[in-house]
């Protein structure tokens, strides 16, 4: 195979292989006391109004914490997630946590922010999902302020049953995002009847928009047809001041980014942007 090909001993190609498979074993184990064992947290990364640079909100990203793994990335422990179906009590968890986190934030008369948490696959074609959402909504009070965030090709993957969820959503008062938006392929046709507020522009082209003409071109058009559809752009991966520059002269809504804010603890977001 592969391996020979490249005159890689295969004692060492197959050592890989089961050292691969014995970390998914591992993780997998761990994974199913971890909610138990309260070993996840939620990160908040702060959203900006391109213009005012003011705080809009900010995105929850979930973090593992083990005890002996350490802090495990979500690249690596979503997929896990997913497969085993751990994602729907995980994901229900996080939903529950941001809700409460923005409640907290109206009693406390921080007005406005919202909180965008991220949906895979398997939650959205999970059974009863919306209604889930809707019980959750109650616990809330007044304005909803949340967002759901779903990646372009989860979309994609079935457009007629995820564009009625979407729907079922915002009629509830959710705003909907879709998240890595370039990467998938969506059609003309079902974007003009998106149930969407908005279009999270993947960072792998914001990445390279002060270099590459065609990165530029990309982002130029996509944030006029977010536009022309009535959408808000949302720009993440935002790293460097030049690609600031640019997005707000393009007229980007919002950037998000390492450049204006990392994810970080609850308490330290709290301390950092609500003060
Ligand atoms: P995503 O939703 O596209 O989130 C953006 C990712 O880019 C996050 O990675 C964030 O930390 C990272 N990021 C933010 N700004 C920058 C930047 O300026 N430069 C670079 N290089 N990266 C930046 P993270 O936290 O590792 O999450 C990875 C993915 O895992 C997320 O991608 C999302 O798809 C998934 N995920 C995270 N939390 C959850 C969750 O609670 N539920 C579900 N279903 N998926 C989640
Ligand atoms: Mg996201
Ligand atoms: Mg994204
Ligand atoms: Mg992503």
């Amino acid at each position: 195979g592969e391996a020979a090909e490249h005159g890689v001993p295969l004692l060492a190609y197959d050592d890989e292989i089961r050292k691969r498979a014995e970390r998914r074993i591992e993780l997998e184990r761990e994974l199913r006391h971890a909610i138990d064992a309260e070993q996840f947290e939620l990160f908040l990364q702060p959203k900006f109004e391109a213009r005012s640079q003011r705080v809009t909100g900010a995105e929850a990203l979930l973090r593992w914490r083990h005890p002996q793994l350490g802090l495990v990335s979500p690249a690596e422990f979503i997929p896990l997630l997913e497969d085993t179906g751990l994602i729907v009590p995980v994901g229900h968890w996080v939903l529950r946590r941001a809700a409460r986190l923005v409640r907290q934030w109206r009693k406390a008369a921080v007005g406005g922010l919202r909180i965008a948490v991220n949906v895979s696959a398997r939650e959205l074609r999970q059974h009863g999902f919306v209604r889930q959402c809707a019980s959750i909504l109650e616990g809330c009070g007044g304005e909803p302020c949340l967002d759901i965030e779903i990646t372009e090709s989860v979309l994609m993957e079935d457009i007629a049953h995820s564009m009625r969820i979407l729907q079922a959503l915002r009629d509830l008062g959710f705003g909907v995002a879709i998240d890595d938006f370039g990467t998938g392929y969506s059609s003309l046709n079902y974007l003009s009847r998106l149930p969407a507020d908005t279009l999270k522009i993947d960072q792998s082209f914001v990445a390279q928009i002060a270099q590459s003409p065609e990165s530029l071109a990309l982002v130029t058009n996509t944030i006029n047809l977010a536009h022309a559809l009535g959408l808000r752009a949302v720009a993440e991966g935002v790293e460097e001041e030049e690609q600031a520059k640019l997005l707000r002269l393009l007229r980007c809504d919002e950037l998000q980014g390492y450049l204006l804010g990392r994810p970080l603890p609850v308490d330290e977001f709290e301390r950092t942007f609500l003060a």
